[in-house]
């Protein structure tokens, strides 16, 4: 490899909200000019074993996923998104979690659909699920159902206040994030908070809440993220210098229900080495 190695440590596939199937993703990552690619799926694993039977020569894998957790610390509750690397995929704690949370997300999703439906918007669960193919179900598949009904034409309309965003926003059961932490760690695996400035998201955490979870094990942030401005991203920067956390970058790529493409943002080879150094070997790197 002569010039720095290109790193992608934020993917998504169908075996979540993303577009195409973890096979078309890491074929897609070699064909972008990326060394290194992560797929981080919604609560699940399951992309896994497609991702690693397609890897394409001189791309390396790294196995995760974006767990959905929250903090209780404030009323009422705050999401949050921990990306986890490396870990043991039957850890049966974790595996019991995720799988909770994937039920909680279908329960949520025909929640909003009653919703949506008693307003006379003509939805349907079953659709919906179909939409989703058997991967984690998000709201970018109820937002896809939106566009079919013609109510709206893009995504990012689908999450605007109207409609996916607010009016129609449920909670959903998430995995409280000291203890997701926690059992990452207990996996094996190496935890990075996902855009944690996001305020184009909604609320975000106070940096107080950062440094209690990286005293509780979290490893790095992910600064370089679309829904980061320069200076958030300058802000987790200095906030990881400060707590000695490494920093992350990375598309968050979702295929064609976001605009970011692959390696629009990437990591640095330090911080990849750290998080491979951090894991405890349960699941190594793959090479194509
Ligand atoms: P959920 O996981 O069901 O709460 O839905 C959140 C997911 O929706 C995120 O992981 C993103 O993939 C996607 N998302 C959130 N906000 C937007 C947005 N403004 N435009 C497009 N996709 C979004
Ligand atoms: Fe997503
Ligand atoms: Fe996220
Ligand atoms: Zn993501």
């Amino acid at each position: 490899m002569s010039a720095a190695p290109r790193i992608d440590l934020h993917t998504h596939s169908t075996a979540s909200d993303g577009t195409l199937s973890p096979a078309e993703l890491v074929r897609a990552a070699a064909e972008a000019g990326l060394d290194v690619v992560a797929i981080t799926d919604h609560d699940t694993t399951a992309g896994w074993a497609s991702a690693l039977d397609a890897l394409p020569a001189g791309l390396s894998l790294v196995r995760g996923a974006e767990l959905s957790c929250r903090w209780y610390g404030e009323e009422p509750a705050l999401p949050l998104h921990l990306l986890a690397y490396l870990f043991d995929p039957d850890a049966p704690e974790l595996v019991a979690e995720l799988a909770r949370v994937r039920a909680a997300r279908e329960e949520r999703g025909e929640r909003i659909v009653a919703l949506l439906r008693a307003d006379g918007v003509d939805v349907s669960w079953p659709e919906i699920l179909t939409g989703a193919g058997g991967g984690t179900v998000g709201r970018p598949h109820i937002a896809q159902a939106l566009i079919r009904a013609g109510l709206v034409t893009t995504t990012t309309e689908a999450f605007g206040p109207d409609w996916l965003g607010e009016r129609y926003r449920l909670p959903k059961e998430d995995i409280d994030v000291f203890r997701a932490i926690r059992l990452v760690r207990a996996a094996g695996g190496v935890p990075v908070f996902a855009h944690p400035r996001a305020t184009r998201r909604g609320r975000i955490v106070p940096d107080e809440l950062i440094a209690d979870l990286a005293a509780a094990g979290l490893a790095g942030l992910e600064a370089d993220h679309e829904d980061h401005s320069p200076a958030e991203r300058a802000h987790v920067r200095a906030l990881a210098g400060e707590l000695g956390l490494l920093v992350t970058g990375s598309s968050d790529f979702h295929g064609t229900h976001k605009t970011v493409r692959l390696g629009a943002f990437t990591t640095g080879p330090e911080a990849y080495e750290r998080i491979v150094a951090e894991a405890r070997g349960v699941t190594e790197v793959a090479s194509g």
